[in-house]
Formats: C-alpha cells, structure tokens, sequence
C-alpha cells in the first residue's frame, strides 16, 4: 500500500518461509518413509523375484528371457508415504531380424510415445520360428497377449500359498488387474504391490513397457509403452547432484501430495518428473532454501501445462504426458490445482 512500501512484501516474505517450514515439516512427517521400512519392503519384493526366477527356470527353460529385475521408486529413493509397490521387470529376448518397432506416429493412430511391433520376414521364417509368435495378433506382437501368458503362469501354476508360507508371507494374485500384479503381506499390516512388467529393449535403445494404453480403445491394443524412466530418474538426481539440489525433495513432496489428494491422484510420478525437468530448464536456483518457491513455481507450471493439454516429455518432445487423461480429468485437475495456488497449505493438510 501507498504509505508503506514493501509492507505487502514482507508479508510475502513471511508467508513464503512459512510454506518453506511447512513443506520441509511435511516432508519429515508425511513423505518420507522410515529406512527400516523401505528395507522390509525390498527385502520382500526381493524373496519373489529369487522364487519367481526359480521357477521360470525350471518350468519353461526355453521361454526367451533375460534375468528378471525389480525396478522403481522404492529403489531410486523416490518412494513416498508409504513402502507399498514396485515393479518387476520381465526383459524379452526378440529375434532382431524377426522383429521391428514402428513410432506410434508414424501409424494410423497417430500417437507418439507408443510403438507397434511387427512380426517381419514371415515368408521365410513361418510362424512359429520365434517364442513369441504365439503372442502375435494381426501380425503385431501384442503386449496383451504377453500379459496374458504370465498371467496364467503366475495367476495358475505357480504355488503361491507353499511360496508364501516358505517365505513367511501371505502372497496372492490381484484379481482382476489391469497390469499383472502380485499382493505381498509381510507383516500383518503391510502389504506390498508388485507389478509384472515385460519390457522389450529394441535395437535402438527404446525401452517398451506392456502396459497397456489407459483409454484402451480396441485399436490401442496392440501399443507398447515407451518408458522414459531410467532417463527422467537419472537425469533429476544428476542436477540435484551438480548443485545439491532440491529437485528430488520437490518431487517427493508433490508425489506426496498427489498420492494423498483424491482429485490429484491422476498425476502419475513421470509427469511430476518432466514437469520439474522442464522447469530446471528456466530456472537455477533449486537450493534447499527455495524448496517453496520452486514447488509454487511447479505448480503453476502444472496449471499451465493443464490448461494447454499438454505435457511434453523432455526426451521426445512430441510425446504428450497428458494423452491418457480425458478433457473432463483436466479440467478437474487444472481446476484443483489452480485453487492450491491461492492456498497451498491445504495441500498438505491431509
Ligand atoms: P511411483 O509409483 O509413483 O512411486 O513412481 P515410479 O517412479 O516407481 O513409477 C512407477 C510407474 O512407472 C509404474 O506405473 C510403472 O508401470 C511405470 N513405469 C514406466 N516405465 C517404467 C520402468 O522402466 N520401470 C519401472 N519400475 N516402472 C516404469
């Protein structure tokens, strides 16, 4: 106001390092997982991975695979609230001459960041020359139909009840799941989630995920992933590393928050990932101290890449992260959001 100039700044001022005081609170309190707990947890996904190894050996030693690997943010350190889930990749073993991936812009479909695979050379290699030609579909390797063979392994003959009282765990099948995922109960109340992920690595270094696209209209049946993980997760944890950093803080607290917001639930830890990638991009300043500032800045960043309908991943501009959300799941998300911007503090009052 007139008589009394930087009065309103003050009280910026103040505010700010009040959202800073609690967004490090939170981050103790909320966020961040007890070490013992994560240790539990992976110890646990780890027993399943060893059995499941075992008996994929044993039982079908001709099944074209490489050493399975559990993956995620519980071992990046970017789990949040609660030890609860990780993934275990399943890598495929494709014939390089029996197989090729075509961008999923380069199809009808039209959709970047999406890949068909197609069976090549039939004339001269029939059907049935590679493993995985039972998993072909209209002359393109289905990533529902390699779902669907694991699915029955692992849903139908394995022994899960014997495995489990071996382990001393309570291990069942989710049924039904959209991906392929195991319930792990470790101690009476915790339990564990763990998603079967087959993964093909194409000759070029992409990285297919069979997760099947979420608005799955019959024509997307056929679409792999494109999973830009390993490189969103490096790349965050090397500037945080070159300037110590508050990046992955930002992004836990924000995982955080979304994981304990219903109305936030949608924004998934590879959007919140990019969003802070690009945000790294234009701005420098990412020392502990501008932990709040920054996490206002990510979220009318977040408003505006809602309000636009796009989200560009930093590794291929092209791809929308927001291609899987319906126009009424922006809406509601941008809506959210925008209202957070006036009092952010309610975010973390859960
Ligand atoms: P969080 O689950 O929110 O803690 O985030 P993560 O960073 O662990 O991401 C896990 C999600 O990313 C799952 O939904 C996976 O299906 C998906 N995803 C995509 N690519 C990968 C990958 O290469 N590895 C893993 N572990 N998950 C991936």
């Amino acid at each position: 106001g007139g008589g009394h100039p930087g009065k309103a700044e003050l009280q910026k001022a103040r505010m700010r390092l009040s959202l800073q005081e609690h967004l490090w609170a939170f981050f103790q309190e909320r966020v961040a997982i007890p070490s013992e707990e994560q240790a539990v947890a992976r110890r646990a996904a780890l027993d399943i991975c060893a059995e499941l190894r075992v008996f994929l050996h044993a039982k079908l030693p001709d099944m074209p695979l490489r050493e399975m690997y559990l993956s995620g943010s519980l071992y990046d350190d970017l789990q949040v609230v609660t030890a609860d889930h990780a993934q275990l990749m399943v890598p495929m073993i494709l014939e390089k001459n029996l197989w090729s991936s075509i961008p999923g812009e380069d199809t009808i479909m039209n959709l970047p960041g999406f890949w068909l695979v197609r069976r090549e050379n039939l004339e001269y290699f029939p059907r049935g020359s590679s493993y995985w030609d039972r998993c072909m579909v209209g002359g393109y390797l289905s990533p529902k139909s390699v779902l669907e063979v694991f699915e029955k392994l692992v849903a139908g003959s394995i022994n899960w009840p014997a495995i489990g009282s071996v382990l001393d765990y309570i291990i069942r099948p989710v049924v039904p799941s959209e991906t392929l995922t195991l319930e792990v109960q470790y101690e009476t109340d915790r339990r564990l989630y763990v998603d079967f992920l087959p993964l093909l690595v194409m000759e070029d270094g992409v990285s297919l995920i069979a997760k099947p696209h979420r608005l799955a209209a019959e024509r997307h049946e056929n679409l792999w992933r494109q999973s830009f993980r390993v490189a969103e997760t490096a790349k965050l944890r090397a500037l945080d590393q070159e300037d110590a950093g508050c990046r992955c803080a930002c992004l836990k607290v924000v995982k955080a928050v979304c994981k304990l917001n219903p109305a936030l639930a949608r924004l998934n830890a590879s959007q919140l990932t990019n969003a802070i990638l690009l945000l790294s991009e234009q701005e420098g300043d990412w020392t502990q101290e501008a932990l709040a500032d920054r996490f206002m800045q990510l979220l009318r960043a977040l408003v505006g890449h809602l309000e636009a309908g796009r989200l560009p991943c930093i590794f291929s501009l092209k791809v929308n992260l927001f291609c899987e959300l319906t126009p009424q799941e922006i809406d509601e998300l941008g809506y959210t959001l925008y209202c957070a911007l006036s009092d952010p503090e309610s975010l973390l009052r859960t």
